[in-house]
């Protein structure tokens, strides 16, 4: 037994060398990303099911690695954690979605609405709130047409600097939602204390809804929940159809997934546009 202790700790040893040695290059290219520009943001719509309206977009980044290829998210955001590199990726983020704002707003999208992913780490940077400001109000552009997407993870670490952020952000007029609804293991409590607007009920239950009971009855009490609360609701990863009327049936505001569309990179933004989706 003792053997093979030994043999998980040295396996162990090895995977966090290999973690942090991944880390230490991702570090260093992400500078070098932001700068020759390897990044960019794809936008997914967000649609209003009982209008079939645009409501606006989710950014989701996305990294063309000179190298790699497409690198997603997940398999960068987890390792930048805790790192200035992210903290210094999040404000290109931010910077590119105030922009393609006001790009959808000149297109004669006068209320589209942005939801922006943070990372914890994001909300614990002073410079923020300050930083944004300035550049919205560099591009004319009011606070109300971005989202802030946080987990229930997030909230539940540096809470009261958190609730801080949030509520300097809120008082500036940024939209609060918890993404990925349903998987954290907080308690419903700080619905009651944080300003949050939106819940998005995560696509793991979405994806069960027509199979399994659990998953259905999840998302139609989440359902009723928000709407006694008087929030929001948007299920994400809505793929068919039949997924679609049950949630349209259960008075579920916003659908967002590949039944509408995928996340688009530029040029199949403007084709998606083209079709002259109802705003
Ligand atoms: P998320 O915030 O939960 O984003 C939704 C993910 O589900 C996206 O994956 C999206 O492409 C995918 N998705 C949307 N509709 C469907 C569907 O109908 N079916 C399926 N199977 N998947 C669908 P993506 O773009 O790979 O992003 C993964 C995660 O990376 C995001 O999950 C988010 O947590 C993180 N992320 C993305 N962009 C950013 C960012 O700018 N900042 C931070 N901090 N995190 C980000
Ligand atoms: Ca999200
Ligand atoms: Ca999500
Ligand atoms: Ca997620």
């Amino acid at each position: 037994a003792k053997d093979r202790g030994g043999n998980v700790a040295l396996l162990y040893d090895q995977e966090m060398y290999q973690r942090l040695a991944q880390r230490l290059v991702l570090e260093s290219e992400i500078k070098d990303a932001i700068k020759f520009k390897q990044f960019s943001l794809s936008l997914q719509p967000q649609i209003e099911l009982s209008t079939g309206r645009l409501a606006g977009f989710e950014a989701l980044l996305r990294w063309q690695h000179p190298v790699r290829g497409t690198v997603t998210p997940d398999e960068f955001i987890g390792i930048l954690e805790n790192s200035p590199q992210m903290i210094e990726l999040g404000y290109w983020v931010f910077q590119r979605s105030f922009q393609l704002a006001k790009e959808l707003i000149g297109k004669g999208y006068p209320d589209i609405r942005i939801s922006i992913n943070l990372s914890a780490e994001q909300f614990l940077d002073p410079a923020l709130p300050a930083l944004l400001e300035l550049w919205l109000d560099d591009l004319g552009l009011s606070a109300q047409h971005f989202e802030l997407e946080l987990t229930e993870r997030t909230l539940v670490q540096n809470i009261d600097i958190t609730l801080s952020a949030m509520r300097q952000l809120k008082a500036q007029g940024f939209y609060f939602s918890i993404d990925d609804f349903g998987t954290g293991y907080s308690s419903l409590s700080y619905l009651k204390q944080m300003p949050v607007d939106i819940i998005k009920i995560d696509k793991s239950f979405i994806f069960g809804m027509l199979e399994n009971d659990a998953d259905y009855q999840i998302i139609i009490s989440t359902i009723a929940m928000v709407q006694k609360l008087e929030l929001k609701v948007v299920a994400e990863g809505v793929e068919n159809r039949a997924q679609l009327q049950l949630l349209k049936q259960h008075r579920c505001d916003f659908g967002q997934g590949y039944y509408f569309a995928r996340p688009l990179n530029e040029a199949q933004l403007a084709e998606f546009l083209e079709h002259k989706v109802p705003n």
